[in-house]
């Protein structure tokens, strides 16, 4: 048996018995953990706020024998609000607390991630585009992982980039007309310079401030959303679950009106903009 005091980010909350909730943590010092939180889906409850999605809050935890920890005492450090105000921010919000669910395991301590997705939410609360800030934080998620390609030179042959045509490789990375090789996709120029830039910027800053400060039109996000997902899924070996729901609203969002009886795009990933990776 065991008590922690810790900084969270509550990534879920479930409804648990009656009142309680049980909570997905990812935690600065001990990476993600379960907890119950009694009571914490009461209006007035104690710990009700504290434990919100996405909610940066100060915990003490008990552990017993079980796995699971117990949340004793609650404090909110940052509710994130903001967040909330859109779809956009609250889609995008919660794939980021799906995608460090997906590359963590539990109690295993990620501080670098613990970071980015701190800074993350902090940004998307903010008031600002909120569409280069997800980009942006994913990679930073990929790189406290390990996971991220650097994009300043052909990830085969580490030549620095000439002139496009330029083609991105799946769950590899930025590879240049003489390394292309079949079934690699072609890569709009302004979405290697958008991810090269996003390099450089990291470089000098990796707090909440410096996340979206590279902006681009709406055909480049729409490739660098496209080949950031199948990066993803490439390594993680399928979709994560927030991006199942996001496909499915932003296909009703970006759909254009069809005619009456005419088939169903819901959930169609498509919509996502395809256009500008493809060869
Ligand atoms: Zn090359």
């Amino acid at each position: 048996m065991s008590r922690v005091s810790d900084t969270v980010v509550v990534l879920r909350k479930r409804a648990y018995r009656e009142q309680d909730a049980l909570l997905l943590l990812f935690s600065q010092a001990r990476g993600k953990l379960s907890a119950v939180a009694r009571g914490a889906r009461s209006p007035r409850g104690r710990l009700t706020a504290a434990t919100e999605p996405l909610a940066v809050s100060r915990m003490e935890l008990y552990q017993g024998r079980s796995t699971l920890f117990t949340v004793t005492e609650a404090e909110l450090v940052s509710l994130n609000a903001g967040v909330r105000r859109d779809l956009m921010r609250t889609g995008r919000a919660a794939m980021l607390a799906d995608v460090v669910d997906e590359l963590t395991s539990d109690l295993d301590a990620a501080p670098a991630m613990y970071e980015a997705l701190v800074a993350a939410l902090e940004a998307l609360a903010a008031d600002r585009d909120p569409h280069p800030i997800f980009l942006h934080a994913l990679w930073r998620l990929l790189a406290a992982a390990g996971l991220k390609p650097e994009f300043g030179r052909c990830q085969q042959c580490g030549a620095a980039w000439g002139n496009p045509p330029w083609f991105w490789r799946g769950g590899f990375g930025p590879v240049d007309r003489a390394c292309r090789a079949a079934g690699d996709a072609s890569l709009l120029p302004g979405a290697l310079q958008w991810l090269s830039r996003m390099d450089a910027a990291d470089a000098t800053g990796t707090g909440a401030s410096a996340l979206g400060g590279v902006q681009a039109g709406a055909p480049v996000y729409a490739a660098l959303d496209q080949l950031a997902r199948d990066f993803l899924i490439y390594h993680l070996g399928r979709v994560p679950r927030a991006f199942r729901f996001w496909d499915a609203v932003a296909g009703v969002a970006a759909s254009p009106p069809r005619p009456p009886g005419g088939p169903g795009t819901l959930g169609a990933p498509a919509s996502d903009g395809v256009k500008g990776v493809r060869a």
